[in-house]
């Protein structure tokens, strides 16, 4: 029979979202027992579980990031895969956030709860596309969930940072990016365009990059920024993480047009206060339009919401006829990764 309420089985403690019959939680904080893991970022995937499970590419991410996924067990499942955990039937399907990002379908009792993790519905030539699975529960993020978020396409964003290439050739353009994902997907929509130079980058990037890489995800060539001639970096697009851009680091740079790649730049007061010149509004998280669409699209009777900002989000679940909950999970990053 179908447990009527799911908080009686899936709860809330220290460590972040447990599962009660599978004996796991989700992207837990902390050192957690049995530990399913949705993607590599920073705030899903912590060190100290001492079992882990997650896509091959998550695993991967993890040990580059961290030195080992688990203390005691990895097990790699792949997209699609039926696992048992105690009581439940656990499968990963691509989440089309970062590479290996998965969300976790559990499966108990006759009744199907989606875990989202983070996702994104548009198309990301360096991972899986978002699977959309119908449940009965689906635990959503939230990261922009305000209508004033709509991406737009990232190719047109990607346009702009070569037009405005072409107006300064004598510039260097440096892009703010997060390491893992936007990074890659940036690298893989320039050369889509058609962009074939070298891209350079800075050493902080270098490790994931080499990561997709040998996932088959070909990203051209790239070249370290550090210890090239600033010379040679006139008219070159420099890769960096966000918080490099307004470091010395930047000042080694040729007369940099300083862009950021993140849907945070559709705020232009935010883009204006971190100094940017070229924001760019590209976005491993969905929209608000993809949030409310995949929330009906899943046939959810009920949605919780992690991430923050649920408030319009939970009144809009409401006004749909459904029951919304938001789930207070400690440790979520304010992140656009
Ligand atoms: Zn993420
Ligand atoms: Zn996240």
């Amino acid at each position: 029979m179908r447990p009527e309420r799911f908080d009686t089985w899936l709860t809330v403690d220290r460590k972040g979202l447990y599962c009660r019959p599978g004996g796991f939680h989700i992207d837990p904080y902390g050192g957690a027992k049995r530990a399913v893991i949705t993607h590599g970022h920073s705030d899903h995937a912590r060190p100290g579980h001492d079992h882990v499970l997650a896509t091959q590419e998550t695993l991967a991410v993890m040990t580059t990031r961290l030195g080992t996924p688990a203390r005691l067990s990895a097990q790699n499942v792949a997209y699609g895969e039926t696992h048992t955990i105690g009581d439940v039937a656990v499968t990963l399907v691509p989440a089309g956030h970062v590479l290996g990002s998965a969300q976790v379908l559990i499966e108990w009792k006759g009744t199907r709860v989606v875990v989202s993790g983070d996702y994104k519905r548009s198309a990301d030539p360096t991972c899986a596309p978002f699977e959309l699975v119908p449940c009965h529960l689906f635990i959503t993020e939230a990261t922009f969930a305000l209508p004033v978020f709509q991406h737009g396409e990232a190719a047109e964003e990607v346009a702009k940072l070569l037009k405005s290439r072409a107006q300064f050739p004598e510039r260097a353009h440096v892009v703010g990016v997060y390491g893992l994902g936007k990074c890659q997907r940036v690298i893989a929509l320039l050369r889509e365009a058609g962009y074939e130079q070298p891209i350079y980058l800075h050493g902080a990037l270098a490790a994931c990059c080499a990561l997709y890489e040998s996932f088959g995800v070909r990203l051209g060539a790239l070249k370290p920024a550090t210890g090239a001639k600033r010379e040679d970096l006139k008219g070159e697009i420099v890769l960096a993480p966000p918080s490099a851009i307004a470091d010395r680091w930047s000042r080694r740079l040729p007369d940099p047009v300083t862009a950021f790649a993140s849907g945070w730049m559709r705020v232009r007061a935010r883009a204006r206060q971190q100094g940017i010149e070229l924001p760019l509004v590209i976005s491993d998280h969905a929209d608000w339009r993809e949030l409310t669409e995949t929330i009906a699209e899943t046939g959810a009777e009920e949605v919780w919401v992690t991430h923050g900002r649920e408030d319009a989000l939970l009144h809009h679940i409401q006004t749909t006829g459904r029951r919304g909950r938001a789930l207070a999970l400690i440790g979520r990053e304010d992140e656009d990764q």
